[in-house]
């Protein structure tokens, strides 16, 4: 069935009273739209655990902090929406900026520690952005469960932080990252990689699973761990590395010693676009 195209909050709130009402189940999946098999995968699993699947598509000018990425972020609404009713989404939620942001917010959601490193070092009010929007979305779908992707590790651990920090109740599912055969990590940007930049942009998984491999060999020094990751990608000509880190998964601090589970995360510019991704790393 095709899934009901909705813009307005006022609409899309009685379709939640009504689901409410009926306790029906909702799941909710907040995106940018430009859809891909990643995302698809995120359809799948609140499909599966709910029983009405609402999908936001909303590109947030909040959370950029570069006016040409922005400007640049691919819009392909009619596709979206064709691939969530294939996956059997109910309602798409696709709102004009004005109906999200009708004048300037004069309150937002500040995150702490938990953005002071990896992207958050870099790009200056990206995880406020996205820490506001995803409330104002939860206050709109009010949904039972919300699914994020662990490509995005440190946004994951900002939404955990969001939802217990201010009481949301709202079940937050981290769905694992969907991947090309060469390992690189599904992205609505790497459609503006040109054939050859595609070609080299696989080089960060690369250093990733260096450091995953060394941590499982039994290595326990964090900064060893990423100077080796980063030489693989620093090898790479055509590319730029951002930053290489090994995080404590809660609440991405840098560590020195790696004495469980630990995320390495790293951000890439292939031209003049900016790829991130990470893996678990797990010692013996
Ligand atoms: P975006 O549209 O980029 O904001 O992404 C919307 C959601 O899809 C976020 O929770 C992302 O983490 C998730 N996502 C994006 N790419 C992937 C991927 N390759 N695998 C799994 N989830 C993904």
């Amino acid at each position: 069935m095709a899934a009901e195209v909705i813009a307005w909050i006022q609409q899309l709130r009685n379709r939640v009273a009504d689901a409410r009402a009926a306790r029906r189940s909702i799941g909710f999946v907040p995106t940018m739209g430009a859809l891909h098999a990643g995302h698809k995968r995120l359809l799948d699993v609140a499909r599966a655990e709910n029983d009405l699947v609402i999908v936001s598509i909303f590109v947030n000018p909040l959370q950029f902090d570069r006016r040409d990425d922005l400007e640049r972020y691919p819009r392909t609404l009619d596709a979206d929406v064709a691939l969530c009713s294939a996956s059997g989404v109910d309602i798409v939620f696709a709102p004009p900026a004005a109906e999200m942001y009708p004048s300037p917010l004069e309150c937002v959601v500040e995150v702490g520690r938990v953005a002071e490193h990896l992207c958050g070092r870099f790009r200056p009010g990206h995880f406020r952005g996205v820490a506001t929007v995803v409330m104002k979305l939860f206050q709109i779908a009010q949904p039972d469960r919300a699914y994020f992707g662990e490509k995005d590790a440190q946004q994951l651990a900002v939404i955990r932080r969001l939802v217990a920090d201010l009481n949301v109740p709202v079940e937050i599912v981290g769905v694992p990252t969907v991947r090309e055969a060469d390992g690189l990590a599904l992205s609505s940007r790497n459609q503006r990689l040109s054939p050859q930049e595609r070609r080299v942009a696989n080089v960060l998984y690369e250093g990733l699973k260096v450091a995953q491999a060394l941590v499982a060999s039994g290595e326990r020094s964090a900064p060893r761990v990423a100077a080796a990751a980063r030489q693989v990608v620093e090898g790479q000509p055509g590319v730029r590395l951002e930053y290489l880190e090994i995080v404590e998964p809660r609440d991405m601090q840098p560590i020195e010693r790696i004495d469980g589970p630990a995320v390495a995360a790293g951000a890439l510019w292939v031209g003049a676009t900016r790829l991130i991704d990470n893996v678990i790393c797990v010692p013996p």
